[in-house]
């Protein structure tokens, strides 16, 4: 009889090995999914062995193919099987990364992780680097540790006195910022709508002469919140700039570069990340293109001392190895998962070199995909490709566009989502999956182009307007 770590080790062999050939979406629908799980209460423990190939039975039907190189949903990494090994090896080892008298050697493999990380995005080497779960986490602690910082030097000390009458912190960002820098700005008591949005162009890029404009109208402590790589266009704001506006008056410059902040490894892809490294501090993802499973985010702050003093956590149970790196004090969690160990190993596994080939071939293949669609009549791509992100929109109509979404959905050759970009319903497609080869965006390219015939026939002969579900 085969053990519990048997059983999920051939099991996520055969799942990975079946990526390519399975279809990216699963069929079953929540009702039926929720059977699979369902069941009373457990009342008496069952052998581990069972209950493992009873998972695997209930869960294997409701996967997406999310690491294999038919999906192209959201914006995701492809949980790179040497990640994937190393995260093993974390839940195993049962290694708390708390502290570093708990766990040494997990703390141990994030301040080395750390130290490659800022030579590869080369970023100044006196950062502090907290590993959290995404770049949600990334954009909260690091606009936990600005506003420690512009308060501070206000005179207020928000860590000892929080946000009741402290001076009041002025906030710019684009308006098309990531949803989840709202998120943060609310866990932080600034409120989403704390921030002033500075209007952006048609590629979702900041207007930096109306950032200067709106920072001069006033004073006091200041945040600035720019980003690279648009979650949509993957366009960067103009962050040379908007870094030199930041300097001039004051302000702490965030940078949310959850996936964008990779361009930073490729040389020729310097002048969209030229002033990047002016910043105070910057969010980004592990489990988009460095292709490490989930969670995986960074939190980098150039003030090491207002990192630690937004985030430390300390006891007298909680022994501080002196000069040591002490994973508590830079990320929000005391007990946490060892995620350094992952990073470490995919790092090494990639390499500066491959870090930089993959970010540029996806780039590449992204353009190639714009191409191949912008042929297609009736097919129009709406952004600027400078990165790997590609907007589409068919026909005259939402209807039509979001009509092709569900056809493409339903072929399930390729699987791909849509949303809302400056009032109109577009095709995402994120180039951004570890797998992919030219051939997997020929296929995606064609998924694409048959729903839309298929869509655009079957309007034709209807005459009727194409009726949508939302
Ligand atoms: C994905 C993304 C986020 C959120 O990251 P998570 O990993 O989902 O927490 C924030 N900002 C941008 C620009 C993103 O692309």
């Amino acid at each position: 009889m085969s053990s519990a770590l048997d059983i999920a080790h051939a099991h996520a062999v055969a799942f990975r090995a079946s990526l390519r050939d399975r279809p990216p979406k699963p069929e079953l629908g929540a009702a039926a999914l929720q059977m699979r799980f369902d069941g009373p209460t457990p009342e008496r423990g069952e052998d581990g062995a069972a209950v493992l190939k009873a998972l695997v039975e209930a869960a294997a039907p409701g996967l997406m193919a999310v690491p294999g190189p038919r999906f192209f949903g959201w914006v995701m990494g492809a949980s790179h099987e040497v990640g994937v090994a190393a995260d093993w090896l974390t839940s195993a080892w049962g290694q708390n990364a708390g502290l570093y008298a708990a766990a040494p050697a997990a703390a141990m493999a994030e301040k080395i992780a750390a130290q490659w990380l800022l030579d590869i995005l080369d970023l100044p080497e006196e950062c502090s680097v907290g590993f959290v779960t995404g770049a949600t986490m990334a954009n909260f602690v690091c606009l936990a540790a600005a506003r420690s910082a512009v308060l501070r030097r206000a005179g207020w000390d928000v860590e000892s006195d929080g946000l009741n009458g402290a001076p009041r912190v002025r906030i710019f960002m684009g308006a098309e910022a990531h949803t989840t820098v709202f998120a943060a700005l609310r866990y932080l008591g600034f409120g989403d709508a704390g921030a002033h949005l500075v209007p952006t162009d048609a590629q979702g890029r900041m207007d930096a002469d109306a950032l200067e404009s709106a920072l001069a109208q006033g004073a006091g402590p200041a945040i600035v919140i720019a980003q690279a790589g648009q979650i949509n266009t993957g366009a960067f704001d103009p962050i040379g700039r908007i870094a030199d506006t930041c300097k001039k008056n004051g302000a702490w410059l965030h940078i949310d570069g959850a996936f964008g902040l990779w361009a930073r490894a490729v040389p020729e892809m310097a002048p969209l990340v030229d002033g990047v490294d002016a910043a105070d501090s910057w969010a980004t993802d592990g489990h988009k293109w460095l292709q490490l499973p989930f969670d995986s985010g960074f939190a980098i702050v150039r003030d090491a001392d207002a990192h630690r003093r937004a985030m430390t956590i300390a006891a007298s149970y909680l022994p501080q190895a002196p000069g040591e790196y002490e994973p508590s004090h830079y990320a929000p969690e005391l007990s946490r998962r060892a995620r350094g160990f992952a990073a470490w190993a995919m790092i090494r596994a990639l390499g500066r070199d491959g870090i930089a080939t993959l970010v540029r071939e996806h780039c590449r293949l992204a353009r190639s995909l714009a191409k191949r669609l912008a042929a297609e009549p009736g097919v129009a791509v709406l952004n600027e490709v400078v990165l790997n992100q590609v907007i589409v929109g068919f026909g005259d109509t939402d209807a039509t566009t979001r009509a092709v979404i569900s056809q493409m959905q339903l072929d399930n050759i390729c699987f791909a989502a849509g949303g809302q970009w400056r009032g109109r319903w577009v095709l995402r497609l994120p180039i951004i999956a570890a797998p992919l080869a030219e051939d997997d965006i020929t296929r995606l390219a064609d998924a694409i182009i048959a729903a839309w015939r298929a869509v655009r026939a079957g309007q034709r002969t209807s005459l009727q307007p194409m009726r949508v579900q939302s």
